[in-house]
């Protein structure tokens, strides 16, 4: 298995090689999709990693899809524009019927099927995902969807959206994560019958987009899994997309730290390189050990996953930490490089701004650490 990873990060590494920081830069610039980098990683199988060889992806784990995406980022390349074909698809695969993982599996294997988007935040409930207002009514053969989502991200360069709308009333549920349900939406067949996607300009270039669902009707067989139990499935999910973004903050982290050590080898001030100084050492050390440390709860999480395990408490802290590795050495990185820090063609301000994303989603920090101090240590719940 270890040389298996280490021939993944290699091919990972030289497919990057193809796309330098000119490429990021002008895509940044015009806020474009990099469209050919996302069709780059998909030929080359990556992104069907996770898939089982029956459906035709290539059943790797989770640790081989953390190399992957740690890979991309430690390159200077970003993930976010694809990471969500990776995992996603673990929903349907997970919770869907035979049927659903027939007809959409293979094709997201061959990514000629892009489900890279997912429908769960809304303006008014935020991170109270049970507070959703979008609702799915069932007429008929339909299911009816009405209300709004917020960040959707890659909406507009999606075929499928996997969908969280209410299905029963808060009020009319015991518990409010019950009345949720899961959707498979075909946005190619929905796109002005109900359905519009608007992109929201944000500081970093994330395709990322706000959604309208008026009066949108989807085939009674979209629904996933049982109707009501669309919560859990989502949850189930979590753990995978956050040691995944964990990995790509650690290739971020270590991003830095290999730019910051370079720059800070070569430049000189004062007759002499700012490397030798320990003002400008001793923060590449500390973004160093802490991005160490941070690996190896990210590969624990990883490990405990493909063993079947659900390491809730590890994906969590392992998101943390390694979110506050990347932004700590991005500050260290653009503290290194002084003014040349805040010129676009240094790279470092554009992987600054991309990494900052990593305290806020896909989960915000205070929420794993209240996640950590409730259901970890047992203190009284919060919120
Ligand atoms: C670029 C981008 C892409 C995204 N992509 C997607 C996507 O594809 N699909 C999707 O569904 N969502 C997506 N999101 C949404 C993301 O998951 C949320 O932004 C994130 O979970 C935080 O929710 P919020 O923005 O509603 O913040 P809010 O819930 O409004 O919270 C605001 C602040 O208050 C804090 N806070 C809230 N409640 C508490 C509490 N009880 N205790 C302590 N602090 C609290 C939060 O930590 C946060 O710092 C994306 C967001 C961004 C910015």
């Amino acid at each position: 298995m270890e040389e298996e990873i280490k021939a993944i990060r290699e091919g990972v590494r030289a497919l990057c090689a193809r796309f330098p920081g000119e490429y990021w830069r002008e895509k940044d610039r015009t806020r474009t999709y990099p469209g050919e980098f996302v069709a780059a990683l998909t030929e080359a199988g990556y992104l069907g990693c996770l898939i089982p060889e029956e459906y035709g992806g290539s059943g790797l784990g989770l640790t081989a899809a953390a190399a992957i995406l740690e890979e991309v980022h430690r390159s200077g390349c970003n993930g976010a524009a694809c990471h969500a074909q990776m995992y996603t698809m673990g929903t349907v695969l997970r919770h869907g019927s035979a049927a659903q993982k027939a007809r959409y599996l293979p094709g997201i294997a061959k990514g000629e099927l892009r489900l890279q988007a997912f429908g769960v935040t809304e303006p008014t409930a935020g991170t109270d995902t049970t507070a959703i207002r979008t609702t799915a009514t069932r007429r008929g053969d339909k299911w009816v969807i009405v209300g709004q989502k917020v960040w959707t991200s890659r909406a507009e360069h999606s075929d499928l959206m996997l969908l969280l709308a209410r299905t029963t009333p808060r009020d009319k549920v015991h518990r409010k994560t019950e009345g949720m349900s899961v959707f498979l939406v075909d946005m190619r067949e929905a796109k002005g019958k109900g359905l519009t996607i608007r992109p929201i300009r944000t500081m970093i270039n994330h395709a990322t987009t706000e959604v309208f669902f008026e009066g949108l009707e989807i085939p009674a067989d979209a629904l996933v899994g049982e109707e009501g139990k669309g919560f859990r499935y989502i949850l189930d999910g979590m753990n995978a997309e956050r040691i995944l973004i964990a990995a790509e903050c650690l290739g971020d982290a270590r991003w830095f730290i290999e730019k910051a050590t370079a720059y800070a080898k070569e430049r000189v001030v004062f007759g002499r390189p700012i490397g030798q100084n320990q003002g400008i050492q001793f923060p590449i050390a500390r973004a160093y050990a802490q991005t160490e440390a941070a690996a190896l709860m990210v590969e624990r999480a990883a490990r405990l996953y493909d063993e079947g395990q659900r390491p809730g408490k590890e994906a969590n802290m392992a998101k943390l930490l390694a979110a506050d590795a990347s932004w700590a050495a991005a500050d260290m990185c653009l503290q290194t490089h002084g003014g040349f820090g805040f010129a676009e063609e240094y790279d470092v301000e554009r992987k600054f701004r991309e990494t900052r994303l990593y305290q806020v989603a896909p989960i915000s920090t205070n929420l794993i650490l209240s996640y950590i101090a409730e259901h970890v240590l047992g203190l009284p719940r919060s919120y």
